[in-house]
């Protein structure tokens, strides 16, 4: 047996950890006596236009064809309608060519990851970041090296990114709309990260790429987004519907290579070699053909907005010290005590769970995921007040 694998199987991430808490709690008093906070598991239903695509398809589609194994990139129809949406949404060259369906974020970074990374290479992440990067990086062979982000608001540090580059750096994984600081990060940001990635490109004569994971990407609260193929060449775009249309638990996403990244066409039979040498086969087929006929849906994020506001507003008001977030569905909360393993234990006993931020390669602080009903956030701010006024 795989020594790494054992261990990675036995403890389960922190997050994971504490779903599985919430759950038997949940069994013993009740969910609604449970405020859950631990998993971004989107509480706005799934848009009905992808209901309906997937009960169309269903009952109008002969289904040897509709559950049959697609080309292992993804069906070609599809990758034409993604492309067709890129570059409309955003003003860049999209060739269907260099698109491959996968099974959401995970799937993306995994087989992305694979693709750029020899053996011994390494891969910047800043941090806070999501927990997986470090799993995955290792994975494909990497090593990954943690650059802290700006405080206090969690945007790119880019002298620290800079000082952090060597020659074997190869990638730098940017996660904006952010999990879990819900922070995005800046146009003047990104412009002096890709000017920092030209000169060291040039100085180490080597390829460096920007890998940006976009779970989140509609998720947002007025700031925009910065699309970063616009900005910088040697782009990899992860992309997932699991958050924007509320399908976690379906697995169906996609990686975009811009044509105007170095020797494209070969990082693109890269990303299929990785996708096959770890056995992918094709995405869903079911979920391909949904995404689809639904490349225009947009996300329903009202109710995360009302979330936010509520909660980072009443939290604010009883003395935690938070920055507001932009995008996704997530506050980063600083801990009221240095162990932040601690505070969660103690949130415990007022049945709150929210996840320290060790694990996310920074201590100190906690997050809360406000992806439930807004009923529930409001049941939990009498928890979050006394748990506060043990600390005053
Ligand atoms: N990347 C980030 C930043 C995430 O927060 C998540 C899930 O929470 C993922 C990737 C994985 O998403 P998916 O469900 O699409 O695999």
């Amino acid at each position: 047996m795989n020594e790494k694998m054992i261990t990675l199987g036995k403890k389960r991430s922190v997050i994971r950890e504490l779903f599985e808490y919430g759950k038997k709690r949940k069994a013993l008093i009740g969910a609604e006596n449970v405020f859950d906070f631990s998993i971004g598991n989107p509480s706005v239903p799934t848009p009905q236009a992808v209901t309906d695509a997937m009960k169309r398809l269903i009952s109008e589609t002969e289904p040897v064809a509709l559950h049959g194994y697609t080309s292992a990139q993804g069906d070609f129809k599809v990758r034409r309608k993604i492309a067709e949406s890129i570059k409309r949404r955003f003003d860049v060259d999209a060739d269907p060519e260099l698109i491959y369906l996968t099974c959401g974020a995970a799937a993306s970074l995994t087989v992305t990851l694979k693709a750029l990374i020899n053996s011994g290479e390494e891969v910047i992440v800043p941090s806070p970041f999501f927990p997986e990067y470090k799993v995955f990086t290792e994975n494909a062979g990497g090593r990954l090296i943690s650059v802290p982000l700006r405080r206090p608001d969690f945007q790119l540090d880019i002298d620290a990114i800079k000082g952090a580059i060597t020659d074997k750096t190869r990638a730098i994984i940017i996660n904006s709309p952010n999990n879990p600081t819900g922070a995005i990060f800046s146009e003047e940001r990104i412009k002096q990260l890709a000017a920092v990635l030209e000169d060291k490109q040039k100085e180490y004569k080597n390829d460096i790429y920007i890998i940006s994971d976009e779970p989140y990407r509609e998720l947002t609260y007025g700031a925009d987004v910065p699309y970063i193929p616009k900005y910088y060449g040697n782009t990899v775009i992860c992309y997932s519907y699991s958050k924007s249309l509320s399908l976690p638990g379906e697995r169906i996403g996609y990686i975009f290579i811009p044509s105007t990244a170095n020797n494209s066409g070969e990082m693109y039979a890269a990303v299929c070699g990785a996708g096959r040498s770890l056995g992918f086969v094709c995405a869903p087929s079911l979920l391909q053909y949904t995404v689809g006929e639904c490349t225009e849906t947009t996300p329903n994020s009202e109710v995360y907005r009302k979330n936010r506001d509520l909660l980072y507003g009443s939290l604010t008001d009883y003395g935690y010290e938070a920055v507001p977030p932009d995008g996704a569905f997530y506050l980063f909360v600083k801990s009221p005590e240095p162990d932040a393993a601690a505070f969660c234990e103690r949130a415990k006993k007022y049945e709150l769970l929210l996840v320290p931020s060790d694990d996310f390669g920074c201590k100190g602080y906690v997050r809360i995921s406000y992806c439930v009903s807004t009923e529930q956030i409001k049941k939990s701010l009498p928890a979050f007040k006394a748990l506060i006024e043990e600390y005053k």
